[in-house]
């Protein structure tokens, strides 16, 4: 008899819901991470009262009522909408691209005219058939949209040229011929009140949960105490790299406390051109507050400018790169982890996948389903 029905390897999403899943099945669970909190990259601390998104800015949404359902069992969410503003070299435009967006970059006041300009650009660019995301770019929006707002971004956020990106990533983006800055097209959106941390917290309520254990550094002992393992964590670490590494985007975060009310107006500012060494700045209490005069409460502000780089091993991995040579190499490594039958592998960096957070949960749902859960 093992100690343990459950060691879920990770205590981010997949590992935290998996765990509630199984707790509440009557498994016994134990938790690890080898980070000193819970939540892994959706991980918030308070700083001067205000909610700080350590690992990069979230914003929850989605368009799946079972998950809102699920979260809203364990936080309480603001009514956040994400409109972002892009900084081309100090020219100001709303995202995503929508009628705002299209009146400010080339003066156009109808739909019918928007739609036009982009058409006459696509046309004159000669894409039919867009092979990769500088051609499925210009095809949704044009040329003077793609050069000004997402070329330099997309260069520096992944390190590697758009025409050597898949499509996929930039069809996140909705593009509108409405007046409308949501950046994203979902039912549900917000952002849990009193930060993420004690969302995952609440998820994880009566579970033993052990921090600073690192799985790999100890796999057998670890192995020793539980029927079965959840492990969420790099799928190819988990084999010790022997088919190679997968490569990941790394993000590397210039956190200040600042003694103003309001630095740039709005939760995040992205910095389009390819020379601002920084993707985005992030002022964490626009997430918090809304946009109303509540904020202006606070005295202080924390902003965070985000920096990409390219990962390398002791890195935090970030960003899976989903091109053919790492999805290929994936692969591979997946069939080595499907003849690991005690081991179920779950989650962005064990599925090696560009996932969102509604879409780690419905999986980890799913996931605990299929495990009789
Ligand atoms: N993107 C862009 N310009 C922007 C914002 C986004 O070109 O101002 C593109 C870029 O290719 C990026 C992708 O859209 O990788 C997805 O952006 P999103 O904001 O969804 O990325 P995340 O928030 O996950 O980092």
């Amino acid at each position: 008899m093992k100690k343990y029905d459950d060691l879920v390897v990770g205590a981010g999403l997949f590992g935290a819901v998996f765990a509630r899943q199984a707790a509440d099945a009557g498994r016994k669970v134990l938790v690890i991470d080898k980070r000193p909190n819970i939540g892994g990259n959706v991980y918030t601390e308070a700083v001067e009262g205000i909610q700080v998104h350590k690992y990069g800015a979230h914003i929850f949404h989605t368009n799946n009522r079972e998950v809102w359902d699920y979260v809203n069992r364990f936080a309480e969410f603001n009514r956040f909408t994400n409109s972002p503003v892009a900084n081309y070299k100090g020219e100001l435009y709303s995202l995503p691209f929508n009628m705002y967006t299209f009146n400010k970059m080339w003066g156009v006041v109808t739909p019918e005219e928007a739609a036009w300009e982009i058409e006459r650009q696509r046309e004159a660019a000669g894409i039919t058939e867009p092979a990769n995301l500088e051609e499925q770019a210009i095809s949704l929006v044009g040329t003077d949209i793609y050069e000004k707002l997402i070329k330099g971004y997309t260069q520096k956020q992944w390190g590697r040229p758009c025409s050597e990106l898949p499509s996929f990533i930039i069809k996140r983006l909705p593009v509108r011929l409405t007046f409308d800055n949501n950046y994203f097209n979902a039912l549900f959106q917000g952002i849990p009140i009193g930060g993420y941390t004690g969302m995952v917290a609440n998820m994880l309520e009566g579970i033993e949960v052990r921090l600073n254990a690192d799985y790999l550094e100890d796999k057998e002992t670890y192995d020793s105490l539980a029927d079965r393992v959840v492990y969420t964590g790099p799928i190819d670490a988990y084999f010790d790299y022997r088919l190679g590494t997968l490569e990941y985007r790394s993000v590397r975060f210039e956190t200040e406390l600042l003694d103003m009310p309001n630095f740039q107006g709005n939760a995040a500012v992205n910095y389009t051109d390819a020379e601002t060494p920084w993707t985005r700045i992030i002022e964490h209490k626009w997430f918090e507050f809304g946009k109303d005069s509540d904020g202006n409460d606070l005295p202080k502000t924390v902003i965070s400018r985000e920096y990409s780089s390219e990962w390398k091993p002791g890195d935090e991995p970030y960003y899976p790169v989903n091109n053919d040579k790492n999805n290929n190499l994936y692969l591979s490594y997946k069939e080595l982890a499907e003849k690991e039958d005690h081991v179920i592998f779950g989650g962005r960096l064990a599925e090696y996948k560009y996932y969102d957070m509604d879409a780690v949960i419905a999986s980890a749902l799913e996931c605990t389903r299929k495990a009789g859960l």
